[in-house]
């Protein structure tokens, strides 16, 4: 099967702005930011979706989470901060590997459109 876009950022066939990196996941800065802050935090393990994760993919979910917040307390976002994850075509996915957003430096509207 052919790589998707995140797996090349992943293997830094293309280019990022990466701002984490463990093992399990990374942190980059989307290309065309909607906030001040606008970042993907995404498993290095090829989930499609974040209904497409199985049971044994608990832990790598929870840690993503976390990894999630802790990006968001070192980019200084205290005054609050939104995490999406968009699935399939109604949800406006258009990569198909799991990714968080993560929003934040301006209020957010709800509800999103
Ligand atoms: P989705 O619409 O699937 O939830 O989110 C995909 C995100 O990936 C979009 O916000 C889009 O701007 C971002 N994106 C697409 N191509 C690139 C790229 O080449 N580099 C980076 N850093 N982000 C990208």
């Amino acid at each position: 099967m052919s790589q998707t876009l995140f797996e090349k950022i992943i293997a830094r066939q293309i280019p990022a702005d990466i701002v984490y990196e463990d093992e399990q996941v990374l942190a980059f800065r989307d290309i065309h930011p909607q906030a001040p802050v606008h970042v993907l935090v995404i498993p290095k393990k090829p989930i499609a979706r974040v209904g497409d994760a199985e049971a044994s993919d608990q832990a790598l979910l929870g840690h993503l989470l976390l990894k999630a917040g802790e990006v968001a307390r070192m980019l200084g976002l205290k005054d609050g901060f939104r995490l999406v994850m968009n699935h399939g075509q109604h949800g406006g996915e258009t990569v198909p590997h799991l990714h968080c957003h993560l929003l934040g430096g301006r209020p957010l509207q709800w509800p999103p459109g």
